[in-house]
């Protein structure tokens, strides 16, 4: 295959994407989703800006300081591409109808969150990328409607403590300068993401990363860990 040629603009232009979270991470998802060509995005996030995400979010301005996160990218994603409609939802996930959408991006800091976009992924049989960041590191996992699922990973302790790393505690103060060490890894986490919905809109979804894909940002080096669909796990009967 060549380099390009599985790039198709046209199902790129009407692909239907969902977003979850507009913090550091999801700015960046949504900035490189605009700029590869997609038009048709929602994105949904509860939280407030602050003026302490103006310096690692690209979409947020001053004047967006108090403003609703998703609703506040809504006013500047247009800037990178007129064509670009971005829809604005701004309530938790967990209230939210997620049908209608050919995948979702998750870029929470939650795992209740990333386990409810996760159920609605296997129940819809929509595939779900989902990218976390901590510091100099970050993941990657791609879930596919026939392949194991965010749950089945959940089991192993190794992989649950993963899980516990790469999710914020609500409440708890957040180092500033683990927070400035993350943009360039949230870059790098948010790039894969959107190489992998480019790969499942162009129909090449066989080529996408099998299981979880680790960046270490200090050494450098990035790690596919496989998984297997685990037998025990609640989302692999009836779906729609
Ligand atoms: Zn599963």
């Amino acid at each position: 295959m060549e380099r390009t040629e599985w790039i198709d603009m046209d199902r790129i232009h009407g692909f239907r994407v969902f977003v979850a979270g507009a913090g550091a991470l999801g700015n960046e998802v949504l900035k490189d989703l605009a700029l590869a060509g997609f038009r048709d995005i929602t994105v949904a996030d509860p939280d407030t800006v602050e003026e302490s995400n103006l310096s690692r979010c690209v979409l947020f301005r001053p004047g967006h300081i108090g403003m609703n996160k998703a609703a506040a990218v809504a006013e500047t994603l247009p800037e990178l591409d007129p064509d670009c409609t971005l829809t604005p939802i701004t309530d938790r996930i967990q209230n939210l109808d997620l049908e209608g959408y050919d995948v979702y991006i998750g870029c929470l800091d939650s795992i209740s969150a990333r386990l409810h976009l996760n159920s609605h992924a296997m129940y819809y049989r929509i595939p779900y990328v989902d990218g976390a960041t901590d510091a100099f590191r970050g993941k990657v996992q791609v879930v596919l409607p026939d392949g194991p699922c965010m749950e089945c990973s959940m089991n192993g302790t190794h992989i649950r403590e993963l899980h516990r790393t790469f999710s914020c505690i609500p409440g708890e103060e957040i180092d500033p300068v683990i927070l400035s060490s993350g943009i360039t890894t949230s870059s790098v986490i948010a790039a894969i993401c959107v190489r992998e919905v480019l790969k499942i809109a162009c129909g090449i979804e066989d080529r996408c990363v099998r299981g979880v894909s680790y960046y270490d940002g200090m050494e450098g080096t990035m790690d596919i860990v496989s998984l297997e669909t685990n037998p025990r796990c609640p989302n692999h009967g009836e779906s729609v």
